[in-house]
């Protein structure tokens, strides 16, 4: 009998014994392909040894000193690399622990930057349905996921809730995509006005929605659209790449797809790519500065920020994704990956969707093709296929999300950036049959 307090008790799982690449090993010797990075997490695949090497070399010279007393040379050169290549006039970066943490000092950040600027009345979030920003309190509460929020509600701050730009769902018959992504980003606005905009701090979502639709991006001109709003109003643009950002979509942040630069930016999982537990916030010079020359502190820290070795085995991935063109990588197999998960599945009569950017694809499953009508929630299909998958040695990401207040289905895949053709195959097929597999016996 396990002592350890595991977040679904009653689930058995293998015990882990290794890695290799973008395989897994249990303790039994099974292998499993990792085709989603855990969620979105191993980037670089396993047991990287120029990574190891990195983390090695710098436990060898100090593995721990508070922050509050030093800085250290790990994290001086993440923030340098992250700072060249960020959007915009990002050019501080605070870290932290992972994606709730980064997300928490997104929105404690916000509040007191307008705190400082004797905007006292400033305090309030909006954000989208169906979004996830991570389990913390404050987190938790600038999230849209229904069933995650459920049992805290009476903890969570209240955010309105505008509508997601998630096309297959959400778009009407009678408009064309621009229209719809003009539609929905309008909702910011009158968001904004029903709240009184002298009482909104931020809007946070994510360029490209992860766990909570499986790889939604925006269509054209949305974030454009969101940026003004931003702009005219006065509040700040959270986007959280905690998910999506670090190469996922193809390039470094998903954000510079879109054209636009938000005020803070928040990014973990690929970070690390899960060698070490790390989360950053990228915050533009103007928040910065008003901090320096306001209070000159950001009332807001964990003992673990900035941690040397998470920052050397986030520093030597960052590097290795840069020195090895991994983003080719990343564009060129998510194009095949697509291709090749369309060519199995796309005339699948379960099959509703089939989208994303880079390596975060996502398969949205439904009852009916042409009514788009969610599986029933009770036969829990995401369930069966993360359970099916394993069993045939696959790791993938299936999902129930919120559908006006249901879940529906889908299934998130975030290979490594290290993937070949071959890798992509045995991802298809096993995911393939998986799927025919479950859907087959769960449905007569
Ligand atoms: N934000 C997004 C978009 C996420 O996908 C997640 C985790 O899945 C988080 C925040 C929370 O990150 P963490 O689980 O590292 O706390």
């Amino acid at each position: 009998m396990t002592h350890v307090f595991h977040r679904n008790p009653r689930a058995e799982q293998p015990v882990v014994a290794r890695g290799d690449g973008p395989y897994i090993y249990d303790k039994a010797g099974k292998q499993y392909l990792d085709a989603s990075g855990g969620a979105a997490v191993s980037c670089l695949g396993h047991s990287n040894k120029f990574v190891a090497d990195a983390m090695k070399e710098q436990i060898d010279k100090i593995s721990f000193a508070h922050s509050g007393f030093f800085t250290n040379q790990p994290m001086e050169d993440l923030a340098d690399f992250l700072v060249a290549r960020a959007p915009g006039n990002l050019d501080h970066v605070y870290f932290v622990s992972g994606g709730s943490e980064a997300v928490e000092a997104a929105l404690k950040l916000a509040r007191q930057y307008f705190l400082e600027k004797g905007e006292n009345s400033r305090t309030r979030f909006i954000s989208r349905r169906q979004s996830y920003h991570g389990n913390t309190i404050g987190a938790l509460a600038a999230g849209g996921n229904q069933w995650r929020r459920e049992p805290y509600a009476p903890l969570l701050m209240p955010v309105p809730l505008i509508s997601p730009c998630y096309e297959y769902r959400e778009k009407r018959n009678d408009e064309t995509s621009g229209e719809f992504g003009q539609r929905v980003a309008g909702e910011l606005e009158t968001a904004l006005i029903d709240a009184g905009p002298e009482n909104v701090c931020a809007f946070i979502c994510e360029p490209v929605v992860g766990a909570t639709m499986g790889a939604v991006p925006a269509v054209e001109g949305y974030f454009k659209r969101i940026r003004e709003i931003c702009d005219q109003y006065g509040i700040l643009f959270i986007a959280d790449e905690v998910m999506c950002g670090m190469g996922r979509t193809g390039s470094l942040f998903a954000v510079e797809q879109e054209g636009v630069a938000p005020d803070i930016l928040v990014t973990a999982k690929g970070l690390g790519a899960g060698y070490q537990a790390i989360g950053a916030m990228l915050v533009s010079n103007e928040i910065l500065r008003t901090i320096v020359d306001g209070s000159g502190f950001f009332q807001h820290g964990h003992t673990y920020m900035g941690h040397p070795v998470s920052c050397a085995a986030a520093l030597a991935v960052q590097n290795y994704i840069e020195d090895n063109d991994l983003l080719s990588n990343v564009r060129r197999r998510g194009e095949q990956l697509h291709d090749a998960l369309t060519a199995r599945l796309g005339n699948n009569p379960f099959v509703g969707d089939i989208r994303g950017r880079g390596l975060f694809r996502g398969i949205e499953l439904v009852a009916d093709r042409m009514t788009r009508e969610p599986l029933d929630p009770s036969l829990k299909i995401h369930a069966k296929i993360k359970s099916a998958a394993m069993e045939a040695g696959l790791m993938c990401y299936p999902m129930g999300g919120t559908i006006d207040g249901r879940r529906g289905d889908h299934i998130l895949l975030a290979p490594p950036f290290i993937i070949d053709e071959t890798h992509i195959a045995e991802i298809v097929e096993k995911l393939g049959s998986t799927v025919e597999n479950v859907l087959a016996k769960a449905i007569q």
